[in-house]
């Protein structure tokens, strides 16, 4: 009851990567990169579990980038032929790689960290692939014209590495989508229907993330401009509680979306972000506690499971750990009164 766990990514070592930084570029190279990733899998894992997190993730180590991680082994992308382009809506600029032909996996992207991570622990294991919608809002294309047909096409691709990550033993696939804060009525139209597709046949525990961003200048802007209640997932969430996804990954401290909204997803699991992520404050347990308390009105417990609002990749190590253990011991007081009531 009450399992922890986070959205997906973790800040890398700074052996690894340039620290504090959103898509920060490899410090090594060549074999010396690849077998520092795994290390610093390793590490992001065994950090999670003396935190106190019950589902743990492979901290996205071995990645970038979210969306960009998982292209680097697709056909029909070309990586040197870039656009800049205005994603989620023109939020924000990204320089993005450009589709020029047919999207096909030549072969696994993220087999070696989860194979990594699976042979170092025991726990619950989660692993994270940007969603069909999300990837096309951060792809340039010259190739397939329509935006449905481009996700669809990735969906396939999608679909095979997370069935061999299924093998592999991972216990939750989790799609990212904050693409599904932006584009509310292509979610109905297409956007569910090809995660549905990327998640198809799957048996393990399936999940979509979806979130105001990381905390970076441009969300905290954005965030300024959506008023006193944010009600995007209103649109969304009766269209995810038809679908055959099994858990949610949602933002909540410090955010303006009304809880009661969880009452939309009725029959998911609700992971319920606890953790700012956007703010080096580190959350008290009792805050945490608070969240879970307000949650729990709307959702029973055991369908509950405390997270954090979004990855942590850019934040200082040490404030996001600490965060991290905050959310554990959140969790167990809220976990010490039910047992008592
Ligand atoms: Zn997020």
């Amino acid at each position: 009851m009450l399992e922890t766990t986070i959205a997906g990514s973790l800040p890398k070592p700074r052996w690894l990567a340039e620290p504090e930084r959103l898509w920060a570029p490899w410090i090594l190279e060549g074999a010396i990169l690849e077998q520092a990733k795994l290390d610093a899998t390793i590490l992001a894992i065994k950090l999670q579990e003396d935190a106190g997190i019950d589902i743990v993730s492979d901290g996205e180590q071995a990645r970038v980038h979210f969306v960009h991680g998982f292209l680097a082994n697709l056909e029909g992308i070309d990586f040197a032929k870039k656009t800049v382009m205005g994603i989620r809506a023109d939020r924000y600029k990204a320089e993005v790689p450009t589709v020029v032909g047919p999207v096909r996996r030549k072969g696994p992207v993220h087999a070696a960290e989860a194979l990594t991570a699976r042979a170092h622990t025991r726990r619950k294991l989660k692993f994270t692939l940007p969603g069909p919608m999300t990837i096309v809002d951060t792809i340039a294309d010259e190739h397939y014209g329509r935006r449905e047909d481009l996700a669809l096409a990735f969906a396939a691709a999608l679909n095979e590495e997370a069935r061999e990550l299924e093998a592999i033993g991972i216990d939750v696939v989790q799609f990212d989508e904050p693409a599904f804060n932006v584009y509310m009525p292509q979610v109905a139209e297409w956007g569910m229907a090809t995660l549905e597709q990327a998640a198809e046949g799957l048996t393990c525990k399936t999940a979509i993330h979806i979130c105001y961003g990381y905390g970076i200048r441009a969300n905290i802007d954005w965030k300024e401009t959506l008023g006193g209640e944010w009600r995007q997932y209103e649109e969304t969430f009766p269209v995810i509680a038809r679908s055959s996804i099994d858990q949610v990954s949602l933002e909540c401290r410090n955010s303006h979306v009304p809880i009661d909204l969880i009452r939309l997803l009725d029959g998911k699991d609700i992971l319920v972000g606890a953790i700012d992520v956007a703010s080096n404050d580190v959350e008290s347990p009792e805050d945490v506690a608070a969240t879970i308390r307000a949650a729990l009105r709307h959702v029973a417990p055991e369908k509950l499971f405390p997270c954090t609002n979004c990855g942590m990749a850019p934040m200082n190590r040490n404030v996001a750990y600490g965060k991290l253990a905050a959310l554990a011991r959140g969790a167990e007081l809220v976990r010490r009164e039910l047992r008592k009531t």
